[in-house]
């Protein structure tokens, strides 16, 4: 894996981010988990902190955007750098 994998799975979030309340399932997409690199529902923090600065909701994130920068799942060719889904939560309009 040439690129680095921000995503993490549930078992693997307290270990990494201790104290961090975990985000709620909506914002969880399948994915391969940079740690223990399973095939599971996975999130990535990053990007879930830079949509709450944009002031979406997590329906709207799970609805709208991308949750994860890239899945890895297989040959995923899809990448969004951070900021890719700044733009992206940019054109989002938040009522
Ligand atoms: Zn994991």
């Amino acid at each position: 894996m040439s690129v680095s994998n921000h995503n993490i799975c549930d078992q693997c979030l307290p270990a990494v981010d201790p104290g961090s309340a975990r985000p709620r399932d909506e914002v969880a997409d399948t994915g391969v988990c940079g740690v223990c690199l399973r095939i599971a529902e996975v999130f990535d923090l990053q990007a879930l902190e830079l949509y709450r600065s944009h002031g979406l909701s997590d329906e709207q994130i799970w609805r709208y955007v991308p949750r994860l920068r890239c899945s890895f799942v297989r040959n995923e060719s899809t990448r969004y750098s951070l900021d890719d889904l700044h733009r992206i939560a940019s054109t989002m309009k938040v009522v």
